[in-house]
């Protein structure tokens, strides 16, 4: 009989979550830890909702990450019987160049997608607690905790971690799933390829009793024209939610302080008064400044580490990363446990080789 491996997966947010539930149910024994808990305010999972969508231009990858994900968020909605995802659909604007839409579609209806049925908003932060509370359920161990890799490399090898008490987390092998801090956890191969961005998130406030602007009556929406801007309707009534997914300056996740700018709120005004009349002059009811995980090539990263044969590096989530989670710790329960490597897409190589994945 083959030994139990043990894993410890650090990070508990879209990625390392769902990527320590999988570990397990493939027989492994699991440590999750987490310096803030699942889907804290610092990380990237933070927040309460985010969109599913599988248009990705010509980058069929994601797609079935997409399609796959999708399966998996409903069938967890089901086991956990919790509400995790709202199927209301996502109404994509296009101004003028529409290639990158149309490269989508026959991706989409190879993945089995229907358009009606390819978007909808979850609640994030509740969904990666609702993944440790299923982990923890199915036999998981979760330390609430921060773990520095060190320099414990032996024979190509991670011997373990420090954790924060002082204490030191042995296991076989390793799963880093850092999210924006990915790059300070592993400055010599990550670095700057994981660059955090500050994004700022609004919630305005609708007329009293006026349901035009409610889920129920409105999709999620995403206006490709000059930029890229998007919104979710409804979030469990904190108001309507407008955001640019244009980059914003590099923010640190740990200190940085999330109080929104005056520019990027009033940019934000002007947008909704030109494309929602119906919330022009809207109060802000709420903000948010989260942070994107930018690789360069905004493509994921998800590879072995160079110089040790048993650590996994996952993150680069560059802003669309939530919805993967599912098919992503899935895929990263099987690299780990077969040892197989991962899709040439993710690989770190991609980088020094100058290639610019998808196509
Ligand atoms: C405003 C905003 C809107 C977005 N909208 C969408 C969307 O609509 N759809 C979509 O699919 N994606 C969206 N994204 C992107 C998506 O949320 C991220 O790509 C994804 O959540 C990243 O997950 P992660 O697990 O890699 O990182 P994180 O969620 O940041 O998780 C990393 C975890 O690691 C922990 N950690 C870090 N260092 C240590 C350490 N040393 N020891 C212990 N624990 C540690 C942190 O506490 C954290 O919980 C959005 C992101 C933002 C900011």
């Amino acid at each position: 009989m083959s030994k139990q491996r043990h894993v410890a997966v650090v990070g508990a947010g879209a990625f390392g979550g769902w990527t320590a539930l999988h570990l397990r149910r493939r027989g492994a024994r699991v440590t999750l830890v987490d310096a803030w808990g699942p889907g804290n305010s610092r990380a990237s999972s933070g927040g309460e909702t985010r969109v599913i969508r599988a248009t990705y231009g010509p980058r069929g990858i994601y797609t079935h990450l997409t399609a796959r994900a999708l399966r998996l968020w409903k069938e967890h909605e089901r086991r956990w019987q919790r509400k995790l995802y709202h199927p209301i659909g996502v109404l994509w604007l296009v101004e003028g160049d529409d290639a990158y839409e149309k490269a989508a579609l026959p991706l989409l209806k190879e993945a089995g997608l229907t358009f009606e049925e390819l978007s909808g908003a979850e609640t994030a932060r509740r969904a990666c607690a609702a993944v440790l509370e299923g982990f923890l359920a199915e036999g998981g161990e979760y330390r609430q905790l921060a773990a520095e890799p060190g320099a414990r490399l032996a024979e190509g090898e991670l011997r373990g971690v420090k954790l924060s008490d002082g204490a030191t987390l042995v296991a076989d092998a390793f799963v880093f799933a850092c999210g924006p801090w990915l790059g300070r956890l592993f400055p010599d191969v990550i670095g700057d390829r994981v660059r955090a961005t500050r994004q700022e998130v609004f919630f305005f406030g609708t007329p009293p009793g006026d349901q035009r602007f409610t889920e129920q009556a409105l999709p999620v929406w995403a206006d490709h024209g000059r930029g890229f801007i998007y919104g979710i309707p409804g979030n469990e009534w904190r108001g309507f939610k407008v955001a640019d997914d244009t980059r914003g300056p590099t923010f640190d996740p740990t200190t940085g302080e999330r109080l929104p700018t005056p520019e990027v709120l009033q940019a934000a005004r002007e947008y909704l008064a030109f494309r929602f009349p119906g919330l022009k002059g809207a109060p802000l009811v709420e903000a948010r400044v989260c942070q994107y995980e930018n690789s360069p090539d905004e493509h994921f990263i998800i590879d072995r580490h160079p110089a040790a044969t048993n650590v996994w590096l996952v993150g680069g989530g560059s802003g669309h990363g939530f919805k993967h989670g599912p098919a992503v710790g899935e895929l990263v329960a099987k690299l780990v446990l077969t040892g197989e490597a991962a899709p040439p897409e993710f690989r770190l190589s991609r980088f020094d080789a100058g290639v610019r994945p998808g196509g």
